[in-house]
């Protein structure tokens, strides 16, 4: 019998399995998939360059992913290229330098109406952090739609629109229905929203050189193909007091002392669980519903875009795909724009074909960098919802209410099965961050356990 299993080889499966593998504890880890990383992955490409499928931006306080790093000796590199950011707003192209972080493409009277805004809504989520009785005295306000708190508090349409295109960029889309007090709660666990209005020191800071799919090869490389265990999909967990049997799709099974689950958290609930788990658990997993994103890249033969001052990064108010990033790999001579497809035109051209997602990217970047972005050498792109070990991504939304009521309560391990994984984390919830942050504190209490 093994101390630990744990279930999915993602980045918070492996750093928890290093975790209780330097404590001297046996651990196993057993991944569907016929390689590491879940959300985090690398396509190598015919001219020997790659780019990331998957998880790749390390943003300001993503402390403990910066240590493994450290740890495992790999180099960061920023942006590849300095230039113009690249705004199409109502029909308008504005070139942003990118080392100016007044967001120019707003009139200075916008701007300053957004930063009230910001201000106003950072203020309110220390406020409800620190002072509960406040909190208590104001729930009914608290439960106001967070849109209309937008609408009333930002003034002039251009400064709600950027604040929509900064909150969706670090939270998601901002879901209908979701409440202020949501909308505290996600100030209070992300990134910082301040931050990311700065054109290039937001979030999309910094990535591993050769991608973050080197982090986790590295850490399962560490730990080892005996303990790490490729190809093996766990389909039920039949948990004790004292101990768990997991069960493979081939039939074999597995003797372990505690165990931790870090699928997303409604494959979580989908596996056969004996004892059955509680009702509320698949109720509150049903809200927690995946994102939707398509993450795609145009290669071209060079990077063209720099040829015009443009960064390569871009935000439009439409078209298919109305973000991109120059992700060009050092080693690449070609030119690499990455894009998504987001929320509801994901889920309309995930129906649709290939040559017809790249054909409306194509599009997009035409009206955003001019002509010669019409011609690409390639199109990749991975649908994450097609995907059955992942089933969305960037990570999962929590409908309105959720979080605030049962969401931390997701974590609370059912005797020897714990929970971990990016959608279980208090802090940085959904991102590469948190995946590494519950990893590490749900391995520890394991130890604990096992001690
Ligand atoms: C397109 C995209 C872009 C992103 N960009 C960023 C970014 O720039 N910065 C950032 O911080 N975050 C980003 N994220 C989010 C980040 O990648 C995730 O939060 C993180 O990788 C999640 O790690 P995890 O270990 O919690 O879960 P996962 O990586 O999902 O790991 C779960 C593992 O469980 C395995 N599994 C599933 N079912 C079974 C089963 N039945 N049996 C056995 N194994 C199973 C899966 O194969 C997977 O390996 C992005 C995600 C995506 C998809």
């Amino acid at each position: 019998m093994v101390d630990c299993a744990i279930l999915g080889a993602g980045l918070a499966g492996l750093v928890a399995a290093q975790y209780l593998a330097e404590r001297g504890l046996e651990v196993v880890v057993l991944e569907a998939r016929q390689r590491v990383g879940g959300r985090v992955e690398n396509r190598v490409l015919d001219d020997g360059s790659y780019v990331e499928l998957g998880g790749q931006w390390i943003g300001p306080g993503f402390d403990a992913l910066q240590e493994i790093i450290d740890d495992l000796d790999l180099d960061t590199i920023g942006l590849p290229a300095k230039g113009s950011l690249v705004v199409r707003l109502r029909g308008q192209s504005l070139h942003v330098p990118s080392e100016d972080e007044d967001a120019p493409e707003l009139t200075p009277f916008e701007v300053a109406d957004l930063g009230q805004g910001l201000l106003r809504l950072r203020r309110l989520a220390d406020r409800l952090r620190d002072d509960a009785a406040w909190r208590q005295a104001n729930a009914a306000w608290l439960g106001q739609d967070l849109r209309r708190w937008v609408i009333t508090n930002l003034r002039t349409m251009g400064a709600q629109r950027r604040f929509a295109e900064v909150y969706a960029a670090a939270f998601g889309p901002m879901p209908k229905g979701a409440t202020l007090l949501e909308g505290l709660h996600q100030v209070n666990s992300g990134p910082d929203l301040e931050t990311m209005l700065a054109s290039n020191g937001g979030l999309n800071q910094k990535r591993v050189d050769g991608g973050m799919a080197r982090v986790v090869e590295a850490l399962a490389a560490r730990l080892g193909d005996d303990v790490v265990r490729l190809g093996a999909e766990v389909v039920k967990i039949s948990h004790g007091d004292r101990s768990a049997t997991i069960h493979l799709a081939d039939g074999e099974t597995i003797e372990a002392k505690q165990v931790i689950s870090t699928l997303p958290p409604r494959l979580a609930v989908a596996l056969e669980h004996e004892p059955a788990l509680p009702e509320w658990r698949a109720e509150v997993a049903e809200k927690v519903a995946p994102g939707n994103v398509i993450k795609a890249f145009l290669i071209y033969d060079r990077p063209f875009w720099r040829d015009h001052g443009f960064s390569g990064q871009s935000s439009a108010d439409e078209g298919a795909v109305r973000v991109t990033f120059d992700t060009t790999a050092e080693t690449s001579s070609r030119g690499h724009l990455m894009g998504f497809f987001e929320g509801a035109d994901a889920d309309s051209l995930s129906r649709r074909t290939e040559t017809l997602r790249e054909r409306a990217f194509v599009d997009s970047v035409v009206r955003t960098f001019g002509e010669d972005a019409a011609q690409p050498l390639a199109y990749v792109e991975r649908d994450w919802a097609r995907e059955k070990f992942t089933g969305g991504c960037h990570g999962a939304h929590f409908s309105p209410g959720v979080w605030t009521t049962n969401g931390p309560l997701l974590a609370q391990a059912e005797g020897v099965l714990h929970w971990a994984g990016a959608e279980y984390s208090t802090r940085f919830n959904g991102y590469l961050e948190g995946a590494v942050r519950s990893g590490r504190e749900v391995a520890a209490a394991v130890a604990r356990e096992l001690a």
